[in-house]
């Protein structure tokens, strides 16, 4: 999905797009929101109608980037292969079977065994 990245634009879009749904158009508005790109400004009165709409649509923001956390640092940089970019810590079930298999290899080599394959 493209979406405009003028700020000014898209807070325009959502206004209209919300504002006809209001129950409660002449409602005192709760707060006010100014948005300013170069010498471009757009203030807008958020009516409780608004304000729902726009909690509603950020919390429903995902990240494009979010792949969740890292289980070994808890870091929340988890590259296109679930690899933590912080860590190295591998995720995903294939990231399971490697850590596994080092973690095998590890304790092998600390008891003086040869690694084995399974
Ligand atoms: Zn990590």
């Amino acid at each position: 999905m493209s979406v405009s990245v003028d700020p000014i634009a898209v807070l325009r879009e959502f206004v209209a797009r919300v504002t006809p749904y209001d129950p409660d158009p002449g409602a005192v508005p709760v707060a006010s929101v100014t948005v300013s790109a170069g010498s471009d400004t757009e203030t807008v009165p958020i009516t409780p109608h608004l304000a729902r709409a726009l909690a509603q649509a950020l919390s429903a923001y995902r990240d494009p980037a979010d792949r969740g956390s890292c289980a070994g640092c808890g870091g929340r940089r988890l590259d296109d292969n679930l690899h933590c970019v912080d860590c190295g810590r591998l995720h995903g079930i294939l990231g399971e079977v490697i850590s596994r298999q080092a973690a095998r290899v590890r304790e092998q080599a600390a008891e003086g065994r040869p690694g084995t394959v399974p």
